[in-house]
């Protein structure tokens, strides 16, 4: 029996103080936004208002497996010692002695083992060539002098390296992500699509999950994707009011979408990351709500870009592979072929088109040579909500780019030849969802995402397929 720790949390503020109370979005808690409702600001704290089904965190109790190191320590320390232990290997290899009645396999009580009870032979040492011999790059291991040897300890050192972010996914938890303090905002279906997306600026979130009260559940989530599916849908002429945007609620935009309107998506807090890269790939989607099953509340909501951001902060845990110094090119990481690109006069309907299209989240922006002068992301189309110019979407790519709100350093990115280890570092300082590969030219050639570097690192080796046939068939649907 693995031996256990138990946490418990009698005071939810205090000691989950790292699980963020988030806050249902309803007409109660609206105050004036440019003549509108607007949803009030949560961060943190407890949510203002005792109707909401987002009630502080109940007392729950965790049970945690313990360190596994620390519990095989205290087992090999507290237990019978190597001579008496019922570790025949060790018994039969440490003891050089000749065989007496002393030492006899009776006398060591290895009689009481029985020969099923070898799973395998003991493994032999390895020739002293081999722990010398550092495997290179792309080495023809059978080429080794003692090719048996050599190919199976190397397709081991192999397999075992391959594993390495499948192991730490795995034995990480989803709520060891959650952080300290996070902003959630919840909205209820039967809020304007309009005042929805100002509430996503308004609280500086890119996405909100959907509450709806006749069904007391969460039934699915609201992006930037939609706000756009919604624009490309009903734009017409810098003169023709869309009159959806302004009067849709957002359950009758769902009730458009009708089979398109996805169930929520969402994950337990005691899943492990590996769960959550699965779930975050196959399904298609860029947020994953991490729901406490006690309470039902919607607690994070989980990003490829946390994930990476934990992974890097966390990468003395693990070995490094040597695979991370090899490059992109090499281990065929990212989309090299029918790029989607934009150019400054590209009409911004156009680059929305692209987005619903072909189901990518930026668009590298290039002049006429095909070299990088900037990048359009979904992000940025949110900048329409905040300067409410949506209504024109005849304005071209270089006049949507001057919405951005936030400094803009030049677009990242990276080389096909540079080691996976750079690209890591740099995806994760610069805090994107993606870098764009270029050769030594700045021509575009490429894009690596999160999504493809956590596809090779986590779903690849594990066997796993980053695609899924049907879209709206992910394992935990509300
Ligand atoms: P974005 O990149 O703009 O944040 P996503 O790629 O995550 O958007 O969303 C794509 C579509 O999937 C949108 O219609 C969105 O509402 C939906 N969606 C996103 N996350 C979830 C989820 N966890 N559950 C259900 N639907 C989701
Ligand atoms: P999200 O956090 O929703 O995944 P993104 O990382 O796609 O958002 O975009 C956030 C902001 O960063 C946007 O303004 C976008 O234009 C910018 N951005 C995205 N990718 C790059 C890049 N490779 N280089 C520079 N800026 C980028
Ligand atoms: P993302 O939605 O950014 O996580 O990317 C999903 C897949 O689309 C990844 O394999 C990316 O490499 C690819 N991708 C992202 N942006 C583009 C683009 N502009 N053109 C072609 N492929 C892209």
């Amino acid at each position: 029996m693995a031996e256990k720790m138990e946490f418990e949390f009698d005071n939810p503020s205090k000691d989950l103080g790292s699980f963020a109370m988030p806050f249902l979005e309803s007409e109660e808690h609206m105050e004036e936004l440019d003549g509108e409702k607007k949803p009030l600001v949560t961060s943190g704290g407890s949510p203002s208002g005792s109707s909401s089904p987002q009630s502080p965190l109940e007392t729950r109790r965790y049970t945690f497996p313990s360190n596994p190191n620390k519990h095989s320590k205290k087992r090999w320390h507290s237990g019978p010692s190597a001579q008496t232990s019922s570790l025949p290997g060790k018994v039969m290899y440490t003891s050089p002695q000749p065989r007496t009645a002393g030492n006899s396999p009776q006398a060591l009580g290895l009689e009481r083992l029985k020969l099923k009870d070898y799973q395998k032979e003991p493994e032999r040492r390895t020739p002293r060539k081999n722990l010398q011999r550092q495997f290179s790059e792309g080495e023809n291991f059978t080429m080794g002098f003692h090719p048996r040897c050599y190919s199976e300890s190397y397709v081991k050192i192999k397999e075992a390296e391959e594993m390495t972010f499948v192991r730490f996914m795995k034995n990480h938890k989803c709520y060891e992500i959650i952080p300290t303090s996070a902003k959630l905002v919840v909205f209820d279906v039967q809020l304007r699509v309009k005042k929805a997306f100002f509430a996503l600026v308004y609280n500086g979130v890119r996405a909100a999950p959907l509450w709806d009260s006749e069904k007391q559940d969460f039934v699915g989530m609201l992006t930037i994707t939609d706000f756009i599916c919604i624009l490309q849908n009903y734009y017409k002429s810098p003169l023709v009011k869309m009159d959806e945007l302004e009067e849709h609620k957002i359950a009758t935009w769902r009730d458009v979408l009708s089979k398109k309107a996805r169930p929520l998506v969402w994950i337990d807090p005691d899943a492990s990351l590996f769960e959550a890269v699965r779930m975050l790939i196959q399904s298609k989607i860029h947020r994953l709500p991490i729901v406490d099953p006690v309470t039902g509340n919607v607690i994070y909501i989980l990003t490829h870009k946390r994930i990476l951001k934990f992974l890097g902060l966390l990468k003395n845990e693990l070995s490094s592979p040597t695979f991370l110094k090899r490059s992109l090119q090499d281990l065929g990481i990212g989309t090299y072929t029918n790029i989607a690109t934009a150019k400054r006069d590209t009409p911004l309907i156009k680059a929305l088109q692209i987005f619903v299209e072909r189901r990518v989240s930026a668009l590298p922006v290039i002049d006429d040579n095909n070299k990088i002068i900037d990048i359009y992301a979904k992000f940025d189309v949110i900048n329409l909500a905040a300067e409410k110019t949506y209504n024109n979407l005849d304005i071209t790519i270089q006049q949507a780019l001057q919405f951005r709100q936030t400094y803009f350093e030049g677009v990242h990115t990276c080389q096909a030849t540079e080691k996976l280890e750079t690209i890591m570092e740099k995806i994760i300082r610069a805090e994107v969802h993606r870098l764009v590969v270029v050769d030594s030219e700045n021509h575009v050639v490429g894009v690596v995402s999160l999504s493809d570097l956590l596809t090779f690192l986590v779903l690849r080796p594990a066997g796993v397929t980053s695609r899924k046939s049907s879209i709206n068939s992910p394992d935990n649907e509300k």
